[in-house]
């Protein structure tokens, strides 16, 4: 195994946490709930959790929480769940931080929030119902992401059946709005509007199932609406004014010649295309979605200043080839979508405290790239990553998900280890 960089003796020693008694406490609870029942996974799951509909499935967690010896639970302005498990220790290893004032032996000023995200992808009338085939169990949204909420809340209870006292506080976050339209709007507000007391030293996202991944890298992307507009008219007896779907059609096509770069990896896309009411009308509108990744925020950047130009420059081509008619057209380019990109470092403390927790076990993880709810915080240099929870799936945001629970203990396990690991004992 290669010795990893690691930042001094920060690292606390996880064989170390194994052996305390809370924490075997804690193991023994996943133990005999292997991770977290079918029970569980199945009553989460059978809560439609729509997207901007979240709110039963957040009731019913923050009842759950409430059922255990927390200080506050409480549901806040957007609808995220946040229950806290106030620190009671002094920081270990914290030999002064000229930020936060914090000196060996203060109290441990900083906040580890676990989170997992209560949205799915599907509609307010899709079917809900678990189907057990053997061991595997089907359902839309039963991967993404009911399996996260269960551990969210094993690992909740686990902590408490130990009676695990952390050094840190440990916040319990379950967010809404992490999917596509939503915008990571859950966890925004939390990094916003929201506010933790203390410092967030850690944030760690349960989203899915493996053991593998680590996802430290946030895969940023930009959407856009392209909208042109013009006056309109018969297709006969108007011909000659200017038409916005022609504009359109100009600038897809010079979009679609963009360069993208194979390194850092980038993609875009025209998704959806809009305009006109009839075959002999000239339309007075036509629009456009467009979806633009990167794992490079510059490269965004790139693409949209290439968008906004090349609309610009088809308009204009449009409106100089019809300008005897005396007509123009007018566009705008609203953002309709942002999630930023950014990395937590593979040798930040996190990742490689995450990566020593999953070896203990026998897991080796690689390091991975995705957009979740980690891309807020790592945008905003608050060290984050996103892990699956054990289990494996398959045809995740389809009507036919499925989720096999194999192997959650495991999981459950690592998640337990790394909590501790982050927040530490309270002595
Ligand atoms: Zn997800």
């Amino acid at each position: 195994m290669p010795k990893l960089a690691r930042e001094a003796e920060a690292i606390p020693a996880i064989s170390d946490l194994l052996a305390a008694p809370e924490v075997r406490g804690a193991l023994d609870f996943l133990k005999q709930n292997n991770g977290f029942s079918d029970d569980e996974l199945i009553a989460i799951c059978e809560i439609a959790a729509p997207p901007f509909k979240e709110g039963q499935r957040a009731q019913f967690v923050a009842r759950q929480l409430r059922e255990l010896d927390f200080g506050d639970v409480l549901i806040d302005d957007v609808g995220n769940v946040i229950a806290t498990r106030a620190g009671t220790g002094a920081a270990p290893g914290v030999t002064g931080n000229s930020n936060h004032g914090r000196r060996r032996g203060a109290r441990d000023h900083r906040t580890v929030v676990i989170s997992a995200h209560l949205d799915t992808v599907f509609p307010e009338d899709t079917d809900v119902r678990v189907r057990r085939e053997g061991t595997r169990l089907h359902a839309p949204g039963i991967s993404d992401n009911a399996c996260g909420i269960a551990s969210l809340l094993s690992l909740a209870k686990a902590m408490s059946a130990g009676g695990i006292k952390p050094s840190a506080t440990v916040c319990f976050a379950a967010t809404v709005g992490e999917e596509g339209e939503g915008n990571l709007r859950g966890v925004r507000h939390l990094f916003s509007k929201g506010g933790f007391d203390d410092p967030v030293a850690a944030f760690v996202s349960l989203d899915g199932p493996g053991l593998e991944r680590i996802t430290n890298r946030a895969l940023g992307s930009r959407r856009f609406r392209v909208t042109i507009t013009g006056p309109g008219g018969h297709s006969w007896g108007d011909f000659g004014i200017v038409n916005p779907v022609h504009a359109l059609g100009r600038a897809i096509a010079r979009f679609a010649a963009y360069p993208a770069p194979l390194s850092p990896r980038t993609s875009f896309n025209v998704g959806i295309v809009e305009g006109g009411n009839s075959v002999n009308a000239i339309p007075e509108k036509a629009s456009m979605t467009v979806d633009a990744r990167s794992v490079s925020v510059e490269e965004i950047d790139r693409i949209e200043s290439y968008l906004r130009r090349i609309v610009d420059i088809a308009v204009r081509e449009e409106n100089a080839q019809r300008a005897f008619s005396g007509t123009d057209l007018e566009s705008t380019v609203d953002l309709i979508g942002d999630r930023p990109s950014g990395e937590t470092p593979p040798d930040s403390l996190l990742v490689q405290t995450a990566i020593e927790c999953s070896r203990v076990l026998g897991i080796e993880p690689r390091l991975d790239c995705s957009s979740t709810d980690s891309n807020i915080p790592i945008s905003l240099g608050i060290p984050a990553i996103t892990i699956g929870v054990g289990g494996q799936s398959g045809n995740c945001h389809s009507l036919t998900e499925w989720y096999e629970p194999t192997g959650r203990e495991l999981g459950l396990k690592r998640l337990l280890l790394l909590t501790v690991a982050l927040a530490g004992l309270a002595d």
